[in-house]
């Protein structure tokens, strides 16, 4: 048990399961946990972290469709935005979404008011704050695209910067921010769109992710980054990788850059897979595959 001023700071939990809010459904447990409601209490908990004195790292929690938490947990506090940070908002064609909001619920908010061009959410199981963090993207159209700016809150200066996509470099699956800042808002520019045709094109958009991903099963997406020109799947399939395992995770049979677990699959296991991919697609094709999925604490070995 972790005491300090953190511990006494408004809905603050200590070793607090991680599990259940991955995808991933694995992991460890978070020292110290919040979900803060608004500015006021986030920037209470942060005069709280600064107060505990030891240098706290702090880590900002999306939906978890992105990560793989390690089995010993994070030594951290573990933010997640609700509440304020949950709203939507239309003003004209202009889209404003706090961090928390989830791509799917903004994809059918902007439809179902005859807003288009965010369609390509529906079908990325992740948050607002995380998809401006990894500019995610998909059929055709990434954040980038659409961003017209964000709210970023730097916890280690208490600093507030609105940027646009320029300021955020964002590029494929890649932002400049750092895991002390926080994503609180983004605004989105949106096109019209007739509602009927926006629900025909998000669900399209399902269909496909049914038929080409392995739909029902524990995963983080795609593990690797896409290099130029090429498919990562396509590289670990030709490496002759697909089915193989790891303790709990494999490598999907629908598709090679999913990495699936089952009940039993620790952290460690997709870090240990994720290890020898690379080593094998290096050694066989000389490519270097970079992980998409970020690796949350610490684990044993060479990644
Ligand atoms: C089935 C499946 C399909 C997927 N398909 C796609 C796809 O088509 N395209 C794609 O790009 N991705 C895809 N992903 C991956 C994932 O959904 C995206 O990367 C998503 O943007 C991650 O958002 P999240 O809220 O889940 O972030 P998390 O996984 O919680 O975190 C990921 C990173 O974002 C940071 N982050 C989260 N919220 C904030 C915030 N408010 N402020 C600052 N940083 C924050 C975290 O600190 C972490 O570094 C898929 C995942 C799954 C499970």
């Amino acid at each position: 048990m972790t005491v300090g001023a953190l511990t006494a700071a408004k809905g603050v939990r200590t070793d607090h399961p991680l599990s259940g809010m991955t995808t991933y459904k694995f992991g460890g447990a978070a020292a110290w946990y919040v979900e803060v409601e608004s500015m006021e209490h986030l920037d209470a908990v942060l005069v709280a972290r600064n107060e505990q004195g030891d240098g706290v790292p702090v880590f900002v929690l999306g939906r978890g469709s992105n990560v793989v938490v390690s089995d010993a947990g994070y030594p951290g506090l573990v933010i997640k935005l609700t509440g304020r940070f949950n709203q939507l908002e239309l003003n004209g064609s202009i889209v404003s979404a706090g961090g928390g909001v989830s791509l799917p619920r903004l994809a059918r908010f902007c439809a179902n008011h005859g807003r288009g061009g965010l369609e390509f959410f529906v079908g990325i199981p992740g948050s607002v704050g995380g998809a401006v963090t990894m500019n995610a993207g998909g059929h055709g159209a990434d954040t980038a695209a659409w961003l017209i700016d964000a709210t970023v809150l730097d916890t280690e200066c208490g600093e507030t910067v609105v940027d646009d996509a320029a300021a955020l470099d964002l590029s494929y699956r890649h932002s400049r921010l750092g895991p002390s800042e926080i994503v609180l808002e983004a605004r989105f520019r949106t096109v019209d769109r007739d509602p009927a045709e926006a629900e025909d094109l998000m669900r399209e958009i399902t269909a496909w992710r049914r038929q080409h991903q392995p739909g029902g099963t524990f995963n983080a997406g795609s593990v690797f980054k896409n290099p130029p020109g090429d498919a990562a799947g396509r590289i670990i399939d030709d490496a002759g990788l697909k089915g193989r395992r790891c303790g709990g995770v494999s490598i999907s049979e629908h598709h090679a850059n999913f990495f699936v677990a089952d009940k039993s699959a620790t952290a460690q296991d997709v870090h240990d897979l994720v290890a020898e991919v690379r080593r094998t697609v290096l050694d066989k094709s000389g490519v270097d595959l970079q992980p998409e999925i970020r690796f949350i604490g610490d684990f044993g070995g060479a990644s």
